[in-house]
């Protein structure tokens, strides 16, 4: 069943960041209300994508699907979590990085194949995605929507005509890019992430059943106990006998995405062994050994750059406020009543306090810039409340190349700091200073383990082979 969509209205983009990918949820565990759970495990990874939200239940004979375009409470706003029932069940969060933001490209995906049903969540980009989609037309496969995952749902049908797990072991050394998955069917729970680890994925207790997800914090929300993280290149298959692990493709060279540490995953997540929050909170301790400043006060812009700003804060002594304030009932985009109010809309994301900000010179402190629309606007607010000098510290290094494994990082074209140097950046914005944590400062923070992740939008370093877009034209590419 699909939902119908909800958002129609032209909106306008209220932040200047990457966009995150999705999030993936799975449970195994008879006896509980695991539409319930689901849906309480794709609330606490909300923020990883806020286009489509769908769950998925299997009862031993049969597979249920609702999904729908918005929040999860949004398309769950009925009685529909009540006629999903089962003892296994799948969820996902979509924001679209490949197909567009359409009610057919809602996940999870839901197939008939030889051995019965089978029902996909993905989180992640195949970056040989136009290449395999071409050679499935050319057999005879047909396809509903324009996602990649589609693309991994046929080839794993096409391979696992006799067994589904050797479908699954055929299809990961064809694929290539970034895929955590949850797969259902009639009576298991299988979840697969790629042999780089590009997105997170682990996976929890919950009594005698088990839970996957994409981030730590939605086990913590549905009462389950972490495990571990899901190994690069592992399968695992819950069923009625238990949790089995198929270590299917060698590791290669870890690549995590560092991304998730400065922006994307939850501060309260622990992901591949890293805690979120200290990680940004070290990401500001950095900072400040890096740029030394005279100020009165550092300031966040929340809530991205609170952990930053409080590291920054505690490493250089300068007392941290809240100059800043959020309107937490604001999303990533709002519908734009007209034109005229579009330059409004930073103000009704943020707010700043004049008391806290009025005569000082001050260190603000975010995660990233990406197009640089925002900042400049911010920097005019705090001038407007008679801030003296505004110094913008980022908790990433600037942001010089498009991201190809999952993340909307915006096109070479459009990143500011692809096309300006750190001190035009700063001129744009009217800073009084910009400084960007280094590559190096950041990397040392993950100490031994800093040569296991991706850094690709920051050096162009692309772990696995992409298609650029200038190359991209004789694959017909959507
Ligand atoms: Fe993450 Fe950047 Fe690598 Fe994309 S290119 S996976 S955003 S680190």
């Amino acid at each position: 069943m699909v939902g119908r969509p909800t958002r129609c209205l032209k909106t306008i983009d209220l932040h200047d960041k990457p966009r995150e990918e999705c999030g993936v949820f799975g449970i195994y565990a008879p006896g509980h209300d695991l539409a319930g759970l689901t849906y309480y495990g794709l609330y606490a990874l909300q923020h990883r994508g806020q286009e489509s939200a769908g769950i998925a239940v299997a009862d031993g004979s049969r597979v249920q699907l609702y999904k729908g375009m918005g929040l999860v409470s949004e398309v769950f706003s009925g009685n529909q979590l009540s006629n999903l029932k089962g003892h296994v069940a799948i969820g996902h969060v979509r924001y679209s990085t490949t197909g567009s933001s359409h009610p057919v490209n809602a996940q999870p995906l839901l197939f008939r194949y030889a051995g019965g049903m089978l029902g996909l969540a993905h989180n992640g980009n195949l970056t040989n995605v136009t290449e395999l989609r071409s050679q499935l037309l050319n057999t005879g496969s047909v396809f509903q929507s324009s996602t990649d995952s589609e693309v991994i749902v046929n080839i794993i049908a096409r391979f696992a005509q006799n067994n589904l797990v050797d479908g699954l072991i055929k299809s990961m050394i064809d694929v290539r890019g970034s895929y955590s998955l949850v797969i259902i069917t009639e009576n298991k729970l299988l979840t697969l992430r790629d042999p780089h680890g590009f997105r997170p994925l682990c996976v929890g207790a919950l009594g005698d059943g088990y839970v996957v997800a994409s981030e730590s914090c939605a086990l913590d929300t549905v009462g389950a106990m972490f495990i571990r993280d899901v190994q690069p290149g592992e399968i695992l298959v819950i069923d009625e006998n238990g949790l089995e692990s198929i270590q299917v493709l060698k590791p290669r060279k870890r690549a995590h995405c560092i991304f998730e540490y400065i922006y994307f995953a939850r501060p309260d997540s622990v992901l591949d062994g890293f805690n979120v929050y200290r990680t940004r909170q070290q990401m500001g301790r950095a900072l400040a050994a890096e740029y030394k400043v005279e100020a009165d006060i550092v300031i966040p812009v929340p809530d991205s750059g609170t952990a930053a700003a409080r590291g920054f804060a505690e490493a250089s002594g300068i007392p941290f406020e809240e100059g800043l304030m959020k309107n937490r009932y604001i999303g990533r985009t709002f519908i734009q009543p007209s034109q005229d109010m579009r330059d409004l809309g930073v103000r009704l994301k943020l707010n700043p306090v004049r008391e806290v900000l009025d005569g000082k010179r001050v260190v603000m402190v975010d995660d990233s810039i990406v197009r640089g629309t925002t900042s400049h606007k911010i920097v005019a607010m705090l001038r407007d409340c008679g801030v003296r000098e505004v110094h913008m510290c980022l908790s990433s290094p600037p942001i010089t190349h498009s991201c190809y494994y999952g993340i909307d990082t915006s096109n070479e074209q459009e990143l500011i700091a692809a096309q300006k140097t750190p001190d035009q950046i700063r001129q744009c914005i009217n800073a009084d200073g910009l400084h960007y944590l280094s590559l190096e400062g950041l990397l040392n923070i993950f100490g031994a383990a800093r040569d296991n992740f991706c850094t690709a939008c920051f050096n162009g370093n692309y772990p696995v082979e992409v298609v650029k877009p200038r190359d991209a034209g004789k694959y017909n590419l959507e």
